[in-house]
């Protein structure tokens, strides 16, 4: 067993399997079927197929110790309980150390219309082997209130892959999702994230997943710094060469610095200046440009 505790073990995968999926979920993980696609909740991989037919899609999940899993397969509709594609997939995670979310799993088959059986009391017996009815799915419960930080260093590195890529896309709802579960951030985290969302692609979304940050101290305390990225700008510079005027708002109101230079001796005020005098064909005398508005003001607040 690893140092990290992922907050459930071998035990739990395998009382939560129906009778000899866990075996058979062993065999698979020692295979190589189990590969993680990640998704918003962070537990979702594809299993490929013992016989080669293609990939059963499983999404895990736990409550407590007891680990609850959606698959694609028969099996997992049928039987109830973990079938060998959701054991394989738990085992990999053990084997990483990483945790699994706290969360109800959301049917995506048809039993969802159905109402859910109730919760089966825990079995004391410690063979699940020799139960012979199928046992039914646990009632998800609904967490809330205490998120959890992932426990272990791996577990830490892959939600922030996962952060990193959401922030990219701008999605918003990915991103809250899994930022709840990190504790502290570090400077070079926060950073990155900062400057990753200042760039995405959805802008509505991007400006909310800014927003998320800049409630946390550790990413003001970086759009306070003016953290650089590779391209030696601060969050401010690099939202003004985007041209996002929100998020230039937004991180003026988390106290980002307009005076602050980049690595070519630059304010963002300069930037926006030197960007105005670029896109100065067309109209502009009429209407003024909002970002340079923005940064003007900002610099008059800070000098007087
Ligand atoms: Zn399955």
């Amino acid at each position: 067993m690893k140092e990290a505790s992922p907050g459930f073990c071998e035990a739990d995968i395998e009382r939560a399997c129906n009778p000899g999926s866990f075996q058979k979920g062993l065999t698979l993980m020692k295979q190589g079927a189990v590969k993680l696609t990640g998704g918003s909740a962070g537990a979702e991989a594809q299993v490929a197929s013992e016989r080669g037919h293609g990939h059963y899609a499983v999404r895990l999940g736990r409550c407590g110790v007891s680990v609850n899993a959606k698959c694609s397969c028969v099996d997992a509709r049928t039987r109830g309980g973990l079938c060998k594609h959701a054991a394989a997939v738990a085992l990999v995670f053990l084997q990483h150390s990483q945790d699994l979310p706290q969360m109800p799993l959301v049917s995506n088959g048809a039993s969802s219309k159905r109402p859910r059986p109730p919760a089966t009391p825990r079995l004391e017996s410690p063979e699940p082997e020799e139960v012979k009815e199928p046992v039914p799915l646990k009632k998800p419960c609904f967490p809330k209130a205490t998120p959890r930080a992932p426990s272990g260093y791996m577990a830490r590195g892959f939600f922030l892959r996962q952060l990193q890529s959401s922030a990219m896309a701008g999605d918003h709802e990915a991103f809250a999702n899994d930022l709840e579960r990190m504790d502290e951030l570090g400077e070079k985290e926060a950073s990155a994230l900062l400057h990753k969302a200042v760039q995405g692609q959805d802008l509505a979304g991007s400006e909310r997943i800014i927003q998320l940050l800049l409630d946390r101290p550790d990413g003001q305390r970086v759009a306070m710094t003016g953290a650089f990225d590779e391209l030696r700008r601060t969050p401010l510079h690099a939202a003004v060469a985007a041209n996002r005027l929100g998020i230039c708002r937004s991180l003026l109101q988390a106290r980002a610095d307009v005076a602050m230079k980049n690595g070519n001796g630059m304010t963002s005020l300069d930037l926006a200046q030197r960007r105005k005098v670029d896109t100065s064909k067309g109209d502009w005398r009429q209407h003024e440009d909002p970002v340079l508005v923005l940064l003007r003001e900002a610099m008059k607040r800070r000098t007087t």
